[in-house]
């Protein structure tokens, strides 16, 4: 190449790693981005060393078998991505594209090859990077649901052939939502965070190095491998030693940012923990970690801090809820839900002084489905804003038609659940639809449960003097069955407390129940709050309550509840349609 040609110039200038070789792969030329490439100047290259000899052997005896005889078809092999040893030892990746030699080079160099090396460091730290990004949880920085699987699907590889049990555990964070409501999205972030690291720590200390990721949600996944039975025993041990914070000593491979996370030891976080084994609750990785998850929805129904296996029941149930979930989205259009009215009766008149309003609906298959099974589905569903606000207004217009048809004045009850409560909307929202009703506030009660006072106190103390300042009345629900602080309950602006049935259920066989509806019934006047007993069933229930003070009684003995027409009926007897039956439900 002594008049340099314009490919020649080309090749020499080239900013990446170039070079020509004999068909016997011995180097015949080399330009100056390959000996920067490789640390090797151009003479000892050219006719000293074979371009293999560049390359890292174990590299090449794995990926094309003992080295080849550089033939045509061998050399064409190392198309690809490799590694090559520099000449001080380092290693570095390199995007290899090897071709016969044509066009105008060939004449002198009959029979090379061209070679062009391209460092590839930065595109590997990229690659490394978008790896890392899209297999982890940015938030716990821990595996994601999809490498997740994937190392347990090696895991369940491994025992199958060991005939070893392996047990999955879903485990999440009770209520994060709530810390999500206080915190913020950022906080709940870090919440998750702490408690991944925790996490990490405990299973470690406890289990070794076993595979754990972050699935979504709110929920981590770990699989303990070769453990039988006591799996559930060190599923146990890890909720326990989370609440307690027995945190392990954190180890010299603490990152700053887990140390930051640890220092927040005083963010008690608890766990619910649902577990599937392989091989009797599924052979593959996705059913053993969905069952799982069934699991840990039965743990987070039986309460806080709970262990629960996969039973197939389980699943039948999620399977009815996740029907039922995707119906109720459309039962409001579907004009599928209805409201009964269940009179309440006062205990000194025996006339109707008030209706709860209890909300039906009727599901084009299932038939009649309980609210005592829907309304937890709605509220976790989200569906509970849309369709409380249907028995708001629902329940407003219909009782200000019925008291403009009976002309008298019964009030109306209507339950609202915690989501409602809490939203800084609701007093708005009730003003609204009694506007639209021509209701006056007066004629409305609202029953929400004990476990609402306390959940969320100044969301609910606020939105409770938002609706006395309009002049609607507020009563507590199933009383009796929390766990009031009876001196937070004095400073807070109620009306009514509702004895739950339970207590009256028992009263006549128990003289201690007996007792507390006593009790109850003369707080609450000390508090000048009225007394509603719930679930009479018998007429002695009825004159047992009337005799120990209580102001009003509901229950089937009185009248079950029953459609807005039967109502009126009650309220305002017509001959004609008392003679037409009852309109029970
Ligand atoms: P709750 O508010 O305590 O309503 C009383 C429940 O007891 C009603 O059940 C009623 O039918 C039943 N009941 C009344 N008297 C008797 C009796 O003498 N004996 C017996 N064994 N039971 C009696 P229902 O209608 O199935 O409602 C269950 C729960 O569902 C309600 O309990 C309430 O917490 C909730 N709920 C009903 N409607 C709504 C609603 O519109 N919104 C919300 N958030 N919750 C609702
Ligand atoms: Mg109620
Ligand atoms: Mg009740």
């Amino acid at each position: 190449m002594s008049t340099p040609s314009v490919y020649e110039s080309a090749f020499l200038a080239a900013p990446f790693g170039a070079f020509l070789c004999r068909p016997d792969g011995v180097f015949a030329r080399v330009n100056a981005a390959y000996e920067q490439l490789t640390g090797y100047r151009e003479q000892d290259l050219i006719g000293q060393r074979k371009f293999l000899a560049l390359h890292d052997p174990a590299e090449v005896v794995r990926r094309v078998g003992p080295l080849p005889a550089t033939s045509a078809g061998a050399l064409a092999q190392f198309r690809g991505e490799w590694a090559y040893v520099r000449r001080n030892g380092t290693r570095v990746p390199v995007s290899l594209a090897m071709a016969p030699l044509t066009g105008a080079l060939e004449e002198h160099y009959a029979g090379h090859y061209i070679g062009i090396a391209v460092d590839t460091t930065r595109h590997a730290h990229a690659e490394a990077r978008l790896w890392y990004v899209s297999n982890h949880d940015s938030a716990t920085r821990l595996p994601n649901r999809e490498l997740f699987l994937e190392r347990l699907d090696l895991s369940l590889a491994r025992s199958r052939r060991s005939g070893e049990p392996l047990t999955v555990l879903v485990i999440e964070i009770d209520d994060l939502q709530k810390t999500r409501e206080a915190l913020g999205p950022e906080g709940a972030d870090l919440a998750l965070e702490y408690a991944g690291a925790r996490l990490r720590r405990l299973a470690h200390a406890q289990c070794g190095d076993v595979p754990m990721g972050f699935i979504g949600g709110d929920q981590f996944a770990l699989a303990l491998p070769g453990r039988g039975d006591d799996a559930s025993q060190a599923a146990q041990d890890l909720v326990e030693a989370f609440a307690q914070g027995d945190d392990p000593a954190p180890g010299p491979m603490q990152t700053p940012h887990e140390a930051r996370a640890q220092g927040r030891r005083n963010a008690r976080v608890n766990l619910n923990v649902g577990t599937a084994r392989h091989p009797a609750d599924g052979d593959d990785a996705a059913t053993l970690v969905r069952r799982a998850g069934v699991a840990v929805s039965e743990a987070r129904r039986a309460g806080r801090g709970q262990v629960c296996r996969f039973v197939r029941a389980q699943e039948q149930r999620a399977t009815r809820q996740l029907e039922l979930e995707n119906a109720l989205r459309h039962a409001i259009d579907g004009r599928e839900l209805f409201l009964l009215y269940q009179p309440r009766v006062s205990l000194q008149t025996g006339a109707i002084v008030q209706s709860e309003a209890l909300l039906r609906w009727r599901h084009p298959v299932h038939g009649l489905v309980s609210p005592g099974e829907f309304i937890p589905i709605a509220e976790e569903a989200a569906l509970i804003d849309a369709i409380g606000a249907w028995v708001m207004e629902t329940a407003c217009r219909e009782t200000g038609q019925l008291q403009r048809l009976a002309r008298t004045l019964p009030k109306v009850a209507v339950n609202v659940s915690p989501q409602q409560f809490t939203n800084p909307q609701f007093a708005a929202q009730v003003e609204a639809a009694l506007e639209r009703a021509a209701l006056a506030p007066e004629q409305l009660e609202i029953e929400i449960t004990e476990s609402m006072l306390f959940a969320d106190a100044g969301r609910t103390v606020r939105t409770l003097h938002a609706l006395r300042a309009l002049g609607i009345e507020v009563a507590v629900d199933d009383f009796g069955t929390g766990y009031s602080n009876l001196a937070w309950l004095a400073s807070l602006p109620l009306n009514r407390l509702k004895i739950d049935r339970s207590f009256v259920a028992k009263m006549a066989s128990d003289p201690r129940s007996e007792a507390l509806v006593g009790a109850i019934i003369s707080m609450a006047h000390a508090l000048e709050m009225k007394v509603t007993a719930e679930g009479i069933e018998t007429a002695a229930q009825a004159e047992r309550l009337r005799e120990l003070g209580c102001d009003e009684a509901q229950g089937f003995w009185f009248s079950r509840p029953i459609t807005l027409q039967a109502l009126r009926t009650l309220l305002a007897p017509v001959p004609f349609l008392l003679a037409g039956g009852t309109c029970e439900a």
